[in-house]
């Protein structure tokens, strides 16, 4: 939808109940909950299109991408219900195989959605590891389902001084019934321990290993031997998509997009004003209290209450005058891990991608997913590259080729590739991302070449999105995806800062309802629809309702 699908001429009114800075999917998924339990409710978008970063652009006359997100696999069930999103367009397929690796040797291996055709395929390279996936597999999916409740709740603000404190740690305590001490120790050693030690504690087959990598560090800092990385293997089996599936893999139907449009359409049906080529500058706040917003253009709209989709540096450095808040709070948001690690690169192509090994029995489908890393140590030296400001010679590449999964999205003939960079650093040593841009480009492409050799020659258009790039033109600070880095020490009740993970801040009537509160980034419509219901019932306990 374009901006004058918003009616951005029409005037705004002085007043609205709820402003939500920012259209992003959290922000909208916000706002429907709002406008559905009966606030009057503005979406203020900077952009001249709704979505951040889950949308569908377009790249080259007639040709559409997902050009940030392109894979959803944790959307809320509830959400999708709750909002009706089906009824406004919403279509996901799952990807099958969910995750494919191939490999430099011709060989490529599928992740079938189905685990006995999974178990199938990874007897063929090992029968012990095959065995092995099943058991670790139950193991882990039990794990995740204690994970689970806490996705669509505000996390526990645990504090032993007071009776509420208690009673979170009682909240917190009955979702554990029946915890065993072995898996608790499991639990702690997901948190805390490495994927790579993990995978080659249980794995023999260093093709399997790299396969059970493949989706597990995702958009992360760190390669796969950091404390903390196997936190992925539990995050990715929370159940998503309309069927609640764990481990769900989807391609949306026209695109990431279909999602926002979707919730933006279903806002609007519940009564959600939506402005787009809205920036907001300021967060207007009296007394300590947040009043509404002043528009970059020096219009002034007041709310009872506002939320933030923007990430938390943009929203309390840059929004937020500093004299708002306590330095403390302050420190800790500046303190917050972003710093990249990610780009993407969108191909038009003349000619569909051929990945070498690929079964001529392949449906379209199955020639859709390929993850290109070769191996753990590759991604763990890829990271470590980065890490020190440089562009890794090697990257590692996840592509898809998804007019392969819809075919409108590109006229006949023409195909849309497009590829997730894993570790790239936002600040380089040398030079700067407008110098480096095509470089970057031209490394993802000789990369696809290895796996693809027909790719090179049928590029009619290429996109490079570098950090740089996300941070200018989706308003990721940082160019982090996440809205600050999916590490432990950033999640749960210390997500955005120690503190204030309730979605709450220290300004009165100030919400954070974006991908920088828990549960934390990914196509989740969770921070929005937790964050709205915390509104709502401080709206009902008469907290919000005085002046705008
Ligand atoms: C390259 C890339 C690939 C990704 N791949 C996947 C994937 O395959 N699957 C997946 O689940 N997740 C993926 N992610 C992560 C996921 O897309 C994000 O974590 C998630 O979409 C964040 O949603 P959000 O609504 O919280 O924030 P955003 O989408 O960032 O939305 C925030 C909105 O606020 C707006 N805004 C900011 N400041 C202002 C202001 N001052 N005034 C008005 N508006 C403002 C922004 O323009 C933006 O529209 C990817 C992200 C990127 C960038």
């Amino acid at each position: 939808m374009t901006t004058s699908q918003y009616n951005s001429q029409a005037e705004l009114q002085t007043s609205y109940d709820a402003i939500v800075i920012g259209g992003g999917h959290n922000g909208l998924t916000a706002a429907a909950y709002l406008a559905r339990a009966g606030l009057s409710t503005l979406v203020l978008e900077r952009r001249e299109i709704v979505g951040g970063c889950c949308v569908t652009e377009e790249i080259a006359p007639g040709c559409r991408a997902s050009t940030t997100s392109y894979i959803a696999s944790m959307l809320r069930p509830e959400v999708i219900r709750d909002l009706k999103l089906a009824e406004y367009g919403l279509r996901m397929i799952p990807c099958d195989p969910a995750i494919q690796v191939p490999f430099l040797d011709g060989q490529v291996l599928p992740w079938w959605a189905d685990r006995e055709r999974a178990q199938v395929e990874f007897r063929k390279l090992c029968p012990q590891d095959a065995d092995t996936f099943v058991r670790v597999d139950d193991r882990l999916k039990k794990l995740a389902r204690y994970l689970q409740p806490f996705f669509l709740e505000p996390p526990p603000e645990v504090d032993m001084r007071s009776l509420a404190g208690w009673s979170e740690t009682v909240r917190v305590g009955r979702r554990f019934r029946g915890i065993t001490s072995r898996e608790i120790s499991e639990l702690i050693s997901f948190l805390t321990g490495s994927l790579g030690e993990f995978l080659d504690l249980h794995y023999r087959s260093e093709k399997l290993k790299t396969l059970f990598l493949a989706n597990n560090v995702y958009g992360k800092h760190g390669g796969p031997y950091q404390p903390g990385s196997a936190l992925g293997l539990l995050f990715h089996l929370l159940s998503g998509g309309e069927h609640e599936l764990q481990g769900f893999y989807g391609h949306v139907m026209g695109g990431m997009g279909a999602i926002t449009q979707a919730l933006a359409a279903s806002g609007q049906r519940l009564g959600v004003e939506i402005r787009t080529a809205a920036p907001v500058a300021e967060i207007d706040i009296r007394q300590g209290r947040a009043r509404g917003v002043t528009l970059e253009d020096g219009r002034e709209v007041g709310a009872k209450v506002v939320l933030s989709n923007a990430d938390p540096k943009r929203t309390f450095l840059t929004m937020v005058p500093s004299t708002e808040l306590p330095q403390d709070f302050v420190d800790a948001v500046r303190a917050i891990k972003m710093d990249g690690p990610c780009a993407k690169v969108n191909l038009v192509l003349a000619e569909e991608p051929r990945f070498t090994g690929t079964s001529p029995n392949a449906t379209p489908l199955q020639r859709t997913f390929y993850t290109l890393v070769p191996s753990l140590e590759f991604a763990e030296r890829c990271y470590d590259i980065a890490k020190f400001g440089e562009i890794p010679e090697e990257l590692w590449v996840d592509c898809v080729v998804s007019s392969n999964a819809d075919d409108s999205l590109a006229p006949i003939g023409k195909h849309i590739l497009t590829c997730f960079v894993q570790y790239v650093p936002y600040r380089l040593r040398e030079g700067t991302w407008d110098e480096k841009r095509e470089l970057l480009g031209d490394r993802v492409v000789k990369k696809i070449a290895e796996y693809a050799p027909n790719v090179p020659r049928s590029i009619l258009s290429r996109q490079v999105l570098t950090p740089v790039d996300l941070e200018r033109t989706y308003g990721l600070t940082e160019g982090n995806i996440f809205h600050g880095d999916l590490r432990l020490e950033q999640l749960f009740f210390m997500r955005p800062v120690p503190g204030w993970s309730q979605y709450r801040t220290p300004v009165r009537g100030l919400y954070l309802c974006g991908a920088g509160a828990h549960p934390g980034g990914g196509v989740t419509g969770a921070p929005g629809h937790n964050a709205a219901h915390q509104v709502l019932r401080d709206w009902k306990k008469g907290k919000l309702r005085t002046s705008a």
